[in-house]
């Protein structure tokens, strides 16, 4: 060996191969505190070149071992640092030791105690045994450094390293961190995990304030199942130490100076939280459990899918809590929480992201199991959907509704993996230990105060129910509720805990139950940090968009002058700032548009409308796939620098008071971005909030989100609504994809004006509908049929007069000067873009015996509008409805009776005939020739057909 290269000493030496980790350690822990490592390392690493400007744990290792390799090359190192003489067998088994403990850092978690019902075995993992390192019992009483261990001690014995790792690592709670690549916040969790071994000594007033909380859990299940027997609760029982979990979360994130907290969670349990954490009367939960409560309007919901807010107070102050509403669908309230978190940290313009915390409640299966959960992570770190980082808290029963086994539940070692994706620390946590619970609560609230990422606790519990109350478990899980119904609850066996260690008495513990009880049997709130006269500074106030009539006429006009100077300023390209040639060509004309010598296009007039809204102080915020640009090329919102690829977005420069204008183009999801922005405008009522459906026939992957909120949500739970979803499709042969935005789809689920369906089909409509959407006080979720092809219809344009006098038009009469009222026999109805057809046809046949109306909003149907429009035409003898779905799609099934009704109030005559593709299984033709073929066959029978 004394003749071998420095390479091959190196290669041989303790510093490479498996001992890198070690090398990577000591370094880590060099840099951390350089008095931590053995002085013959220091020394080393001293003479290690400065390898950033500024050296952190962050400094990346590999060209720390290519130097030293380098070093052992060029024979700099000193020989005796690195000489066999240096490598002792005790030094040898110094590494090993740091191996093992490294060891307990990886893969402590596998060997937790965390299934309160001892059901899943504790996996034997053999990199936590001695005789794995090459270490035995015989090594127990030596003393080794320890390094980055975070003991407060330099050196300990093998024992205490041993034991203090697994006391850490393997007691209740399991972490896994490991796959973080930040080294700074896997130390953070290092340090604060082993310098108390994972378990604080907590204060004798904390112990019983967690005690008093699970009193609190318990009693309010055993207080409605005694009460209301055998009605379904989706009790929390087996999962109480959910309560003191949150109690801890609220407590100390409002210490910390957070003014909010939105929570997102499914049916089980959420009764217990209401009462307990958000301080619901509990005399009002009776009330719907005997079924006297009612809400003032709509269907009104279950009472386990109910939101509810309050105010709290906490050391750092008052603080708003909001449960959101959320209905059957497990996970899909993750993302609409962010949203309305989002919304409320614009409002706050809380940039830090302190003021407020999304916390997101799920159950084991459905967080493995269902899509939105990943595309919830997906957007954690986002531009458009970041919230700064969300404390997720899966209520790991162990069991969704009948299914438990592993190998049908996922494929993943953990329900929790998901997280992984995005770094996420997780920590799993016996729910029996609510000292553990608690503690890993603190570890996750500070987490996401330090590091603004998700961070996510898995509470590992139990179900002692079934699925709900009138549910048997054990036709399906016998053995798990064999062992559910011998095991105490987690109040019990903290209490007897408590008493063994003389912190309680057995009276004691009685005492505080039966006072919950009283309390909740007098109809007391038991929410005991409940601020009873809420300070209403820390919600918006929603009463001025309260009982809005709906009305269909509104003022939307915009000042001329102004409008003008508006255009102009949203085309002032930046000094030296180079756009791409053809998109520069667009803001020439549009400053033509400007001066009046072009008329105006949709994607300008879209503009112009957002321009004017934020000049009248609303904010704007628009997201969805490729919305910077438009997916068709349409709306050049955000302007790419060609030189350095900077960008430059106009509508967020303007010169107004606050420019409060968002736009980002979204990732590549649907659900969870609807949901989001679902999310925002049910929080942010003066904005103007707008998703853009790549195509509009994608919002299907969405579908939950428009049937189980957007178009029953104000019905439901009384919750208003403003979102826009742009829409964008068109009949173009261009095969069944993009063509239909499925128009049936929502006037199906129009009821009771729920939503708006509009079709415009001219810029100055949709530039003073989007102007309508944002400035009167109704919220109703618009939604627009929003086209392809007439963003560049040489008809389809408008002129700035247009735009700034008026108002949307519910339906357009036909405007051609050629057709005489008198001479018309036939009326054509249509909705958007055929009306460009129908018109075409009818010039190319000199039919002007047609008369083509346009109803441009679909829904509410403008019957009274209509009616006007048709009135003058005394000679009709035949009407058409006419539109490019086939038969089974569109309005016609959907609408038809609204038209019908004003036909036969006219005359008693008129019936309304259909002119439109057959009834088909795909929404388009798949061939240009069919579909010309198709559209030349409906364009005459609608206009020269004789019937
Ligand atoms: P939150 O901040 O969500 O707890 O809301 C505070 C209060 O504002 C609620 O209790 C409701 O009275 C009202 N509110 C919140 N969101 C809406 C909405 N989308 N529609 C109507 N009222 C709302």
């Amino acid at each position: 060996m004394q003749n071998a290269s420095m390479e091959e000493q190196w290669l041989s030496s303790h510093f490479s191969g498996g001992n890198q980790t070690y090398l990577d350690e000591m370094y880590e822990a060099y840099l951390l505190d350089p008095n931590s490592v053995p002085e013959q390392w220091r020394t080393v690493f001293d003479k290690l070149p400065n390898l950033n400007d500024e050296i952190t744990t962050d400094t990346p290792h590999q060209p720390v071992r290519d130097h030293f390799l380098l070093m052992g090359k060029t024979n700099k190192i000193a020989a005796d640092t690195l000489a066999p003489s240096l490598v002792t067998e005790h030094e040898r088994k110094q590494v090993r030791v740091h191996q093992l403990a490294t060891a307990f850092r990886f893969r402590g978690h596998q060997n937790a105690n965390l299934d309160p019902l001892n059901l899943s075995q504790r996996k034997s993992v053999p990199d936590l045994e001695l005789k794995y390192h090459g270490l035995t019992d015989a090594d127990s009483d030596s003393v080794f450094q320890c390094g980055n261990l975070y003991f407060g001690k330099k050196e300990a014995t093998l024992q205490e390293i041993h034991d203090a790792m697994s006391t850490t690592y393997c007691s209740s709670i399991g972490a896994e961190f490991t796959h973080i690549v930040n080294t700074s916040e896997r130390r953070w969790i290092e340090q604060r995990m082993e310098s108390v071994r994972s378990k604080p000594d907590y204060s004798i007033d904390a112990r019983l304030h967690i005690l008093e909380r699970l009193a609190a859990a318990e009693g309010m299940e055993k207080y409605l199942g005694s009460k209301y027997p055998g009605t379904k609760r989706f009790g929390l029982e087996g999962a109480e130490s959910l309560i003191p979990l949150m109690d801890e979360l609220i407590q100390r994130s409002g210490s910390y100076g957070t003014k909010e907290i939105v929570i997102g969670m499914a049916h089980r349990g959420r009764l217990n939280m209401l009462v307990n954490i958000l301080g619901k009367n509990p005399t009002n939960l009776f009330e719907e459990f005997e079924g006297k409560s009612f809400l003032s309007v709509g269907s009104g919901d279950v009472k386990y899918h109910q939101g509810f807010s309050s105010n709290v107070m906490t050391s750092g102050g008052e603080l708003h809590l909001a449960l959101a509403f959320n209905p059957s669908h497990l996970e899909i309230a993750a993302p609409v929480v962010e949203g309305s978190v989002r919304a409320r940290q614009d409002r706050r313009r809380d940039h830090s992201r302190e003021q407020v915390i999304p916390v997101n409640i799920h159950g084991d299966a459905s967080f493995a199991g269902q899509g939105v959960v990943m595309e919830t992570f997906q957007m954690s770190q986002t531009r458009a959907y970041g919230t700064g980082g969300t404390i997720h808290i899966v209520i790991n029963n162990q069991v969704g509704f009948t299914t438990s086994r592993q190998e049908d539940c996922r494929s993943t070692e953990y329900c929790t993996d998901i997280a992984k994706m995005v770094q996420a620390p997780i920590f799993h946590v016996n729910g029996d230990d609510p000292e553990a619970v608690v503690f890993v609560t603190q570890l996750a609230v500070d987490y996401r105060q330090q590091f603004k990422r998700d961070v996510v606790i898995d509470l590992i519990c139990y179900r002692r129910r079934g699925h709900n109350e009138a549910d048997e478990p054990a036709m399906t899980q016998p053995m798990m509720y064999q062992v559910i119904r011998s095991h105490k609850t987690t109040f019990e066996l903290y209490a007897a805990a408590m008493i063994s260690k003389g912190i309680a008495t057995v009276e004691g513990v009685k005492r505080v139950s039966d006072d919950y009880r009283n309390a909740l049997a007098n109809g007391e709130h038991v929410a005991k940090a409940l601020v009873k006269e809420p300070n209403s500074e820390l919600f918006v106030d929603w009463t001025p968009y309260l009982n809005q009539p709906v009305v269909d006429d509104f003022d939307s006009s915009y000042d001329l002058k102004a409008l003008q100077a508006l255009a102009l300023e949203i085309n002032t390209v930046p000094e030296g700032f180079p756009v791409q040639r053809q998109v520069n060509k667009i803001l020439e004309d549009r400053v033509k548009m400007a001066m009046g010598a072009l008329p105006i296009n949709w994607g300008f007039a879209e503009m112009l409308a957002y321009a004017t809204v934020l000049k009248q102080d609303l904010p704007v915020r628009i997201t969805g796939q490729d919305v910077g640009r438009g997916t068709f090329v349409h709306r050049h919102a955000v302007w790419h620098n060609q030189k350095d690829g900077s960008t430059y977005v106009p509508l967020a420069n303007l010169s107004v008071d606050q420019p409060r204008f968002q736009i980002y183009d979204s990732f590549l999801s649907e659900e969870a971005v609807l949901a989001f922005e679902y999310g925002y405008s049910t929080t942010m009522p003066s904005a103007l909030v707008v998703w853009e459906a790549q195509f509009g026939d994608f919002a299907n992957g969405a579908q939950v989100v428009i049937d189980q909120f957007i178009t029953s949500g104000e019905h439901k739970w009384g919750r208003l609504c403003g979102l826009t979803m742009l829409l964008p499709h068109g009949y173009e042969g261009q095969g069944p994809e993009h063509s239909s935005a499925r128009l049936e789809r929502y006037l199906q689920l129009c009821a009771e004006q729920n939503i708006q369906v509009c079709m415009p089909t001219t810029p100055a409509q949709v530039f003073h509908m989007l102007r309508r959407q944002a400035v009167r006080n109704l919220r109703k979720p618009l939604i627009v049929m929003t086209p392809k092809s007439l963003l560049r219809h040489k008809d389809a344009v408008s002129t700035l007069e247009e735009l700034s006098q008026g108002r949307f038009e519910t339906v357009i009469g036909d405007q051609d000067a050629a057709v005489l009222t008198e001479k018309v026999d036939r009326v054509v109805l249509c909705s958007g873009k055929v009306y460009y057809d129908l018109v075409d046809k009818r010039r190319k046949e000199s039919a002007f015996n047609v008369a083509i109306i346009r109803i441009e909003q679909l829904y509410p149907f403008p019957e009274e509008r209509l009616s006007e429009i048709l009135a003058p035409y005394s000679n009709v003898n035949d009407v058409v409805w006419c539109q490019e779905e086939p038969m089974n799609q569109g309005a016609w099934y959907s609408s038809q009776h609204h038209m019908r009704r004003i036909l036969h109030r006219q005359s008693e005559k008129l019936y309304l005939r259909y002119a439109g593709r057959e009834a088909s299984a795909s929404p388009a033709a798949g061939y240009m020739s069919l579909h010309l073929e198709q559209l030349e066959k409906f364009l005459n029978d609608a206009i020269l057909n004789i019937q």
